[in-house]
């Protein structure tokens, strides 16, 4: 999932666990990896707009949330952007951004509600060209299963963090809350402007501060608007959501991101999302986490 998987599981069977939650994730990984040509999503963009294709429930599961999720986000949130993805991605490699109209062809094929569920787990791409990028999903989802995995095995005290997608389970082993650090974007790695105090939940940052695509000194982040096809310009916006499923709070994070801190603010109190919002050195902290949010 291009990112470094830290689990820490308390208990004697902590070890087993981990090894387990590894194979989840590489599991999960075979699914909806971009650059493994097997994968589900990749067979999915080979039959788009040509056949369903029989997938795992794991991804049909995904992309039925995912597809709620469009809806309830007014678009913000969109797994059928791997089009677009596609084009940064290769054009990252050959060295120069991509033309206006070949931005224009693949935000063209964009679109939430084209994602076609039909038997429980029969998914279909309408057009062809048309490719899922489960990348603003995928590791919440990874994170849930792990902790239904330790839970299972009886463990009470675990964390586990997909480079910046944390999930926890119960409190620390001394009965205290776990401390996840908010990164303070663009300061190096581990510097953070605050903290939030969390049990038997997830907390999930996103920003647009560290991945994306250069081309010399020009940077396009990798988060992108689906309504426009662009992606988003304000690199010292961070979103951080609390939320019991990783899978949610990975997905709004996302979206709390493309709706810019204004609009982020104002749709997750109206929701009832637990969010941290940083933009330019202003944190703006939904109600709902006003006793577990600390300063740095
Ligand atoms: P990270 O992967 O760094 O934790 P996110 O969870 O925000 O960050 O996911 C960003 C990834 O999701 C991008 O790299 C891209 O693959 C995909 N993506 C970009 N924009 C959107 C969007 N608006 N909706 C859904 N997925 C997106
Ligand atoms: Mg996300």
């Amino acid at each position: 999932m291009g990112t470094t998987v830290y689990q820490r599981v308390y208990g004697l069977d902590g070890e087993r666990c981990c090894e387990l939650g590894h194979h989840e994730v590489l599991r999960l990984e075979q699914l909806w990896s971009f650059f493994l040509p097997r994968s589900e999503v990749n067979e999915l963009a080979r039959r788009a707009g040509v056949a369903t294709v029989k997938v795992a429930p794991d991804t049909a599961a995904i992309v039925s949330q995912a597809r709620s999720l469009h809806e309830f986000t007014e678009g913000a949130f969109d797994i059928t952007t791997g089009p677009v993805t596609a084009l940064w991605r290769a054009a990252a490699a050959r060295g120069c951004v991509p033309t206006a109209e070949e931005l224009e062809a693949a935000h063209a094929l964009v679109n939430g509600q084209e994602l076609e569920l039909t038997a429980p787990c029969d998914v279909k791409l309408r057009r062809a060209g048309q490719r899922l990028d489960l990348g603003a999903i995928g590791k919440g989802y990874a994170a849930d299963r792990c902790i239904d995995i330790y839970r299972a095995h009886g463990i009470r005290h675990a964390l586990i963090d997909l480079g910046g997608n944390v999930a926890v389970l119960g409190g620390k082993p001394d009965g205290s809350p776990w401390r996840v650090g908010l990164q303070f974007p663009g300061r190096v790695r581990g510097e953070s402007f605050g903290w939030l105090e969390a049990r038997d939940t997830s907390v999930v940052t996103s920003g647009n501060y560290e991945r994306g695509y250069s081309f010399g000194p020009q940077r396009h982040g990798h988060v992108l608007d689906p309504r426009t096809g662009t992606p988003l310009t304000n690199s010292s916006l961070s979103v951080t959501v609390v939320d019991a499923s990783s899978t949610l709070a990975d997905a709004l994070s996302t979206a709390l991101l493309v709706m810019g801190s204004e609009r982020a603010f104002d749709f997750a109190v109206e929701q009832g999302i637990d969010a941290v919002i940083f933009d330019q050195g202003m944190i703006r902290v939904t109600p709902g986490l006003s006793s577990s949010f600390g300063m740095s």
